[in-house]
């Protein structure tokens, strides 16, 4: 088994980003919006925060109160879309349930939607011409090519069926040409597929679901998930300890598939940011 050091690999990213935007002499601005006291969201935000200044990119978090309504954060967001000097709005999910969640994705303008959560971009990722993709399923794919691993002609499994991980992972593993199975917690006989996999990938948000019976040998595995076990100690979706005996390739958690998210959340930025200036 190897590991798959994500967090190695997002420094090596961040450092050739942070000497992109110094070389190009333009720095991108990221609005942050985040309403509410979610403590996670708290966390989520700050490091985001934290690797955009090491980048170069200018960032400020809006922290609005968790009493806001839909209004005033689509009025928020409008007067964001139009100041040129951001050219990244990233909304923190998840929102306090007065907000329609949809309708305030859809209001970011496409152009500054660094999440690629807008229909917009959902739908230009799922017609093969991709302009800004999640971040997670994003530093994936980076990890995969970083790794050498051959995606071309192998089944790829994805559990989870999430806008945000699992839907986009799937497209962006058929698109380098693989044969995808997408499952969810209404399939059948789970084992039977994910045992087939060369890639298997899991976002479903359950500890260390995964176990060694599930997986093929030699397949190269995924863990998207962010779990606290019952002992307050945070775990993927997959039980590491025995399935990294036989995969050929694993990501670890932490460490794995987290840093790239917040990488590749900044390398979108950045490319918005020069998108808009040119
Ligand atoms: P969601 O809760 O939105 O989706 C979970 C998906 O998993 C659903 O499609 C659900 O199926 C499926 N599922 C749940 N239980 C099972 C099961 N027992 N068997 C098969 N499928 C199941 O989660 P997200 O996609 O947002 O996140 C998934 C995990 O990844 C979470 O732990 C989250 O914290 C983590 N995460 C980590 C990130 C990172 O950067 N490291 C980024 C984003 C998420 P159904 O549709 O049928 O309900």
């Amino acid at each position: 088994m190897k590991l798959i050091d994500g967090k190695a690999l997002a420094v090596k990213i961040q450092d050739k980003l942070a000497e992109k935007v110094a070389k190009s002499g333009k720095t991108p601005g990221l609005l942050v919006i985040l309403v509410g006291d979610d403590s996670a969201s708290q966390v989520y935000v700050r490091n985001k925060a934290r690797a955009a200044e090491k980048i170069g990119i200018r960032s400020e978090t809006l922290h609005l109160p968790d009493t806001t309504s839909e209004k005033e954060l689509l009025a928020c967001i409008e007067t964001y879309n139009r100041d040129k000097n951001w050219h990244g709005i990233l909304v923190q999910l998840p929102l306090p349930k007065q907000i329609n969640e949809e309708r305030i994705l859809e209001a970011i303008s496409p152009d500054k939607d660094v999440d690629g959560f807008h229909p917009l971009n959902m739908g230009r990722l799922w017609a093969g011409n991709p302009l800004m993709v999640p971040s997670t399923p994003a530093g994936i794919m980076e990890m995969l090519h970083e790794y050498g691993v051959e995606i071309e002609g192998k089944r790829a499994v994805v559990i989870g069926r999430s806008n945000i991980v699992g839907k986009p992972m799937a497209q962006l593993l058929m698109m380098k040409n693989a044969t995808v199975t997408l499952c969810h917690s209404r399939t059948h006989h789970l084992a039977d597929i994910t045992k087939k996999a060369d890639i298997l990938v899991v976002a479903i948000g359950q500890a260390r679901f995964v176990t060694a019976d599930m997986v093929k040998p030699g397949a190269v595995v995924i863990d998207v998930g962010m779990n606290r076990d019952s002992n307050g100690k945070l775990c993927g979706d997959v039980d590491f300890a025995s399935v990294s005996e036989l995969a050929s390739l694993i990501t670890p958690v932490p460490g794995g598939v987290g840093p790239m998210t917040i990488t590749m959340l900044m390398k979108q930025t950045i490319e918005a940011a020069q998108r808009q200036m040119k």
